[in-house]
């Protein structure tokens, strides 16, 4: 934790000094209190969630399966209904970890971040709200509405050929609430062996699928963030409770086998060269 950074954040924020540093010490506290979300995962609970309110990205990445090299899938918006019921199920389980709004989509492009995002703030207070996206339409007035309705981490990888100034003025100016990397800087995944061909084959264990919650625009809840086309499903939100499809006899399968590193036996895992560590 670096206060120097938290004051210049606070600073360009407008925000009262003594609430501020309440508020980051506590989400440092929350951030980091690792032990709190390892006894969650020992009693086999997730503790992170990935999902997706927009499958539409402004870019095609060639190492990425929006790129159109790739058969392309069904893209649209979370329905409302679908979100509102979403959160009142986690909210339900109390949900303290890590929820970040990505999946395949550029949240950004979504209109109705902001107003969503305050929804997840007020439902889900002790969460950790992570965005992940390219930076491209991020405005200062844009992540100044999105960090004030509630996000706390902007992880932004800028894909440009040349890095934005506007990324790197974000950063300078905020930078408890802005991690930003350049393409390149980023150890990038085969993604279950579709995007590269690299063909490896790991005995190692995965427990992604033992910790988080991958959910698509349709409310899909998926094996894991690497199956782009929904090829392990494991249930639908809506017809059955998170808790009942995360404890669902096919998906505790599915984690046993890959907690003991029978990848092979899955043909979506089997060149999958991701280090399948827990999803914080
Ligand atoms: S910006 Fe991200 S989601 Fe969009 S195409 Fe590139 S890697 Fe894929
Ligand atoms: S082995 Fe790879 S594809 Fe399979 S669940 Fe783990 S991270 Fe996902």
């Amino acid at each position: 934790m670096n206060w120097r950074e938290i004051e210049t954040t606070r600073r360009h924020l407008g925000a009262p000094r003594g609430g501020y540093y309440f508020y980051a010490l506590t989400r440092e506290l929350l951030r980091r209190g690792r032990f709190f979300l390892r006894r969650r995962l020992s009693r086999g609970e997730f503790i992170s969630v990935n999902l997706e309110t927009t499958a539409y990205c402004n870019r095609a990445c060639p190492f990425c399966f929006n790129h159109p090299r790739f058969p392309p899938r069904e893209r649209g918006l979370m329905a409302p209904d679908l979100f509102h019921h979403l959160v009142a199920e986690l909210a339900a389980l109390n949900f303290r970890g890590r929820l970040s709004l990505y999946f395949y989509g550029e949240p950004l492009l979504d209109r109705r971040l902001p107003e969503w995002v305050r929804h997840l703030r007020e439902k889900l207070p002790r969460a950790y709200l992570h965005l992940a996206t390219n930076g491209d339409l991020l405005t200062e007035e844009l992540f100044l509405a999105l960090i004030r309705a509630g996000v706390e981490m902007f992880f932004i990888t800028d894909y440009a050929e040349e890095a934005q100034p506007h990324l790197i003025r974000l950063r300078e100016k905020y930078p408890f609430h802005v991690e930003l990397r350049r393409m390149g800087e980023a150890r990038l995944t085969d993604r279950a062996g579709m995007i590269f061909g690299r063909g490896r084959e790991l005995a190692q264990p995965c427990l992604r699928p033992a910790s988080q919650l991958v959910i698509n625009w349709r409310g899909e809840v998926l094996l894991c963030c690497h199956d782009f086309y929904g090829r392990y499903k494991m249930g639908q939100v809506g017809e059955k409770s998170l808790k009942e499809i995360w404890h669902s006899p096919e998906f505790r399968q599915y984690r046993e086998l890959l907690a003991q590193g029978q990848r092979s036996r899955l043909p979506l895992c089997r060149h999958c060269d991701d280090t399948g560590a827990v999803a914080f």
